[in-house]
């Protein structure tokens, strides 16, 4: 039987409890056993004035912004209209159906300001991972690093090539605040100091992003998401924001180190990355100041592909500090001293050791030696140690486990992209990349956790 038309007909009561109304496999539902905002007002609390009108509730704004990332509302009008409509997120928030939702400029507000200056969202990050730890999902052993290129809020159009760039004229009363932010970061390693290289093109919105044409196709300005995580379950335990060049993006994984073992003590044993890491500075800083095994690998440019000997057909002894040519003869560190220092170390931090010029010329193998050269040559790395060791644990089954486990901070990097919708920045300047990257990473370890615990029947 065909029913009656449906005519729409307010009430004038309701009996309406939204708690009856979110599904309990809902995602908001499993992650909100997660979210503690308790002292949050308390560290928010100085950042307030004691007199005039109430502000919105604070803790209201940070759930209605994990909405926006666990979600993958980009827009924080968009979001507004999401809370309004939506059951389950007014739930997530606290709102009841007649509660009114912030509007969109109350966000920015506090994004640019208090929530910004109280470093809150960098709390709420680290309250997440605490609470990951106390769960039980980070194992703490074996932490894998690696950066994504986030385009920045900036275009071509409206920038400057480096030769018309001038730093000196920009007036820090005056510029926008993305501006301001550059000149202040200037001398940060993550940052102005990463590099003497200046950008071929300076953004005059967001002169801090870097002008990259790291992927293949057209170039951009764009922001790195440093992730330093935990292998086990994939959990972020640190993320950092910096230039998009490797110097950088090496300097935002030492800052997280230190800065994880600081903040929950953790020590991880190895440290998995790909070969952009693979530094002999770096390497020798992991093994000899963190005492960290490096399962990366090494940058080698000593690889031959004309047939003549390569430095792996040379054996170092340490007890001679001499390379053992294939014939068994001994190549030594050049006498050469270097103007101005009285040490064999060239500028480029490397030892020349050199075989007998005599012995060469005698040798029947010189041709596939140094066929153009009276005597061989092998370069030694001041920090060659660390690369010999980074070299053997590359040939371990340990090594081959770590870099599947590799994988997943790659894998993070895709969901950030397609799932969340973090393709491009929506705020500027370098605190702007920090702040989405922090809210983005505590969403996805939120995800993850509600992935991982399943909500109790
Ligand atoms: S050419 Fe010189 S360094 Fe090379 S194998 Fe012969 S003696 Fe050794």
């Amino acid at each position: 039987m065909l029913g009656p038309r449906q005519e729409f007909q307010s009430a004038l009561f309701y009996e309406f409890n939204l708690e009856d109304h979110v599904p309990d496999d809902h995602l908001l539902r499993s992650i909100d056993r997660f979210v503690d905002l308790g002292d949050m007002r308390s560290h928010l609390r100085p950042f307030y004035s004691d007199i005039g009108r109430p502000s919105v509730d604070p803790e209201l704004m940070i759930r209605m912004l994990l909405i926006g990332y666990i979600m993958g509302i980009r827009s924080e009008r968009w979001l507004c209209d999401e809370v309004h409509v939506n059951l389950a997120y007014r739930w997530f928030c606290r709102l009841d159906l007649g509660d009114p939702v912030p509007d969109q400029s109350t966000f920015s507000k506090n994004r640019h300001g208090r929530f910004r200056e109280s470093d809150l969202f960098r709390q709420l990050f680290e309250n997440v991972v605490a609470r990951c730890i106390k769960e039980g999902v980070v194992g703490g052993e074996i932490f894998a690093t690696d950066a994504s290129i986030i385009e920045a809020d900036a275009n071509r159009q409206n920038s400057t090539p480096k030769e018309d760039w001038d730093v000196s004229s920009l007036d820090p009363e005056t510029v926008p605040r993305a501006v301001r932010e550059y000149l202040n970061v200037l001398d940060d390693a993550a940052f102005g100091a990463a590099s003497e290289v200046k950008p071929k093109f300076t953004s005059h919105s967001d002169p801090s992003s870097q002008w990259t044409g790291a992927k293949k196709g057209p170039a951009f300005f764009a922001y790195s998401d440093n992730y330093l995580i935990d292998t086990d379950h994939a959990i972020i335990v640190d993320v950092e924001a910096s230039r998009s060049i490797r110097q950088a993006e090496v300097g935002a994984t030492r800052t997280m180190i230190k800065r994880t073992r600081e903040a929950f003590d953790l020590y991880p044993e190895v440290l998995v990355a790909d070969t952009a890491y693979g530094s002999a500075e770096n390497l020798n800083w992991l093994v000899n100041s963190e005492g960290i095994m490096p399962h990366i690998p090494v940058i080698d440019h000593s690889k031959r592909i004309d047939g003549i000997f390569e430095k792996s057909d040379f054996v170092y002894n340490l007890d001679r500090d001499a390379y053992i040519c294939p014939i068994g003869l001994p190549l030594y560190p050049a006498k050469k001293v270097y103007r101005n220092r009285k040490t064999p170390i060239a500028a480029d931090n490397m030892i020349r050791y050199r075989a007998s010029k005599y012995d060469c010329e005698e040798c029947l193998l010189k041709k596939y030696c140094c066929p153009k050269d009276p005597s061989r040559k092998i370069l030694r790395h001041i920090y060659e140690g660390a690369r010999d060791l980074a070299r053997e644990l590359s040939l371990t089954d340990a090594y081959v486990d770590s870099m599947k486990r590799r994988k997943k901070v790659e894998m993070l990097f895709a969901h950030l992209k397609r799932i969340m919708k973090l393709g491009r920045l929506r705020l500027r300047g370098p605190n702007g990349a920090k702040d989405e990257f922090l809210l983005a990473a505590t969403a996805q370890n939120l995800r993850k956790l509600a992935k991982l615990i399943p909500q109790p029947a």
